[in-house]
């Protein structure tokens, strides 16, 4: 169903609460990565241009209910102040009565961060009072963290028991790009998953098995998948328990007709390190003591084959251990390929905190047609559920007025 967003009121002279997803990366005091920032600038700007003084929250890291000094939220205010021109005054505790005077001191245009919302156990266990103090901020609620959609905390889901609750831009977008996979797709439909664990990714391939063409599976992940098919593969990463699942989703693409390509060679080394010994070897002669590191050249060239006349494609998780760059070639040749299979007009969707960050080194994240800035809510979203977060938006149906 369409959710009411920034659009569907009237933000002049409001005071408005809007949850984003500023959980960045932070080394030596710095954002290290802003994409997570800046994908939520167009919300936070449109209200300010509109007349409305904006109240921001957020989490940070993971401090468990306690005031961490490196999980403060001071380099993200700066970061953002940077990307707004102008100041973004933090306040000291989302609870403390300073915050209470600086929210009712806020003018139209102004915009206030409140501290790490995480320092209080309160939020993660979606507590009442929490929300009902955090409502107390704004006349109305939007949500643009989409990332952190798929968690029922106070400032997802708490808050929008005392508030008016509006999707923000990107919240929009994420749910229009996502759902666009899910109901009317352009077939045909191609899959990329990598990373390094079947576990995490099980559901959404379930899910994914009824909607594509085709799944390419390479990662750490395909070693479970050949060992479903009774190859061997030496010591690497694998998830024995899983190779019944794995064998089950073979024999299931078989059955449905969704091409399900596997891995035909591999790059192994003796160590998962730089500047270990390394080669490339069919998936038939793993050795017994080497581990499999990327996808090899002949996979690379079957896999981009079978691409060719995708319509959409959906890549989640790299091919290979690409951080070490030796054994990242499987996944750049996918990134650059999928590049310009958006630029012809074939809609690929990247998501995966991990498969991004490999695109982002490549430079290539602005060619795709979306980029998710949610990991796990993203593959959530993949596998058929409802996120909390997105439910307890208002729909566009039964829309009450703010
Ligand atoms: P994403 O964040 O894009 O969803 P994941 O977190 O699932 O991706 O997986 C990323 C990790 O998978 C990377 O750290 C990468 O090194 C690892 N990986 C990829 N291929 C292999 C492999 N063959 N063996 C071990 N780990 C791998
Ligand atoms: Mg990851």
């Amino acid at each position: 169903m369409e959710k009411q967003t920034v659009r569907d009121f009237d933000p002049q002279g409001k005071r408005v609460l809007v949850r984003v997803d500023f959980n960045v990366p932070i080394e030596d005091g710095k954002v290290k990565d802003d994409s997570r920032i800046r994908a939520a600038l167009p919300t936070i700007k449109y209200l300010l241009e509109n007349g409305a003084s904006v109240v921001l929250m957020s989490h940070l890291g993971r401090p468990k209910g306690k005031v961490v000094e490196s999980a403060r939220l001071r380099p993200v205010a700066q970061r953002l102040s940077t990307l707004l021109r102008m100041p973004v005054p933090i306040t000291g505790d989302p609870l403390g009565i300073g915050t209470r005077d600086a929210v009712a001191r806020l003018k139209p245009g102004q915009v206030l961060m409140l501290e790490n919302l995480r320092f209080h156990a309160a939020e993660e266990n979606n507590d009442d009072e929490y929300a009902k103090t955090l409502a107390s901020y704004g006349q109305v609620y939007v949500n643009d963290a989409f990332g952190t959609a798929h968690r029922a905390h106070a400032s997802t889901v708490g808050v929008t028991k005392y508030l008016p609750a509006y999707a923000g831009l990107l919240m929009e977008r994420e749910i229009q790009a996502l759902s666009s996979l899910l109901d009317d797709v352009k077939h045909p439909f191609a899959t990329v998953i990598g990373g390094a664990k079947v576990s995490g990714k099980l559901a959404v391939l379930k899910n994914l098995m009824q909607k594509v063409d085709s799944i390419l599976i390479g990662g750490g992940m395909a070693n479970t998948f050949l060992v479903a098919q009774g190859r061997t593969v030496g010591k690497s990463l694998l998830e024995r328990e899983l190779v019944d699942d794995a064998r089950q989703i073979l024999e299931d693409g078989e059955k449905s007709g969704v091409q399900i390509l596997l891995p035909t060679d591999v790059v192994v080394a003796k160590e998962v390190t730089r500047g270990a010994e390394h080669k490339v070897v069919p998936v038939h002669k793993i050795p017994n003591s080497w581990s499999t590191v990327d996808i090899g050249p002949q996979t690379t060239e079957a896999f981009t084959q079978a691409l060719e006349d995708a319509q959409t494609i959906f890549w989640n998780g790299p091919l290979g251990v690409f951080e070490v760059p030796t054994f990242g070639d499987g996944t750049r040749a996918m990134g650059r390929y999928l590049a310009a299979r958006a630029e012809a007009g074939a809609t690929v969707i990247v998501g995966g905190g991990d498969s991004i960050a490999a695109l982002e080194e490549l430079g290539l994240t602005d060619k795709m047609s979306h980029i998710s800035t949610g990991g796990g809510a993203s593959l959530e979203f993949l596998e058929g559920r409802e996120l909390p977060g997105i439910a307890v938006l208002m729909d566009r149906e039964t829309a009450a007025v703010a």
